[in-house]
């Protein structure tokens, strides 16, 4: 496992979510129109607010997570499940670097 690599990896995701949600955050609170009078415009206004809303919320916990991430690289325990503590496999890594948890522990939601 190539922690420099995934450790650019993870910042390179950072500044992506961070932009991001720059982005969607503009949309979201910048732009306080009333929503439109006629009714199917306004369902149509709702639907896309509510998709921004979720664009926003998947952005933020996986931001949560890559800082994390890079948190627990500063402390050298990354790449150890924090639930089990062994070894996340560099594959799981590799695809998914922001995990804290082996793909056992990260299948079970207790
Ligand atoms: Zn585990």
């Amino acid at each position: 496992m190539d922690k420099r690599a995934l450790r650019a990896r993870l910042l390179e995701l950072h500044e992506q979510l961070t932009s991001r949600l720059q982005r969607l955050d503009r949309h979201l609170h910048h732009r306080p129109e009333p929503l439109p009078a006629d009714s199917e415009e306004r369902a149509q206004e709702l639907e896309n607010r509510a998709v921004l809303e979720g664009l926003d919320d998947n952005a933020s916990v996986e931001l949560v997570e890559v800082e994390h991430a890079l948190a627990r690289m500063e402390r050298g325990d990354y790449g150890v499940c924090e639930r089990c503590h062994q070894a996340i496999g560099g594959e799981r890594l590799e695809f998914l670097p922001q995990a804290s948890k082996c793909a056992r522990c990260a299948g079970t939601r207790s």
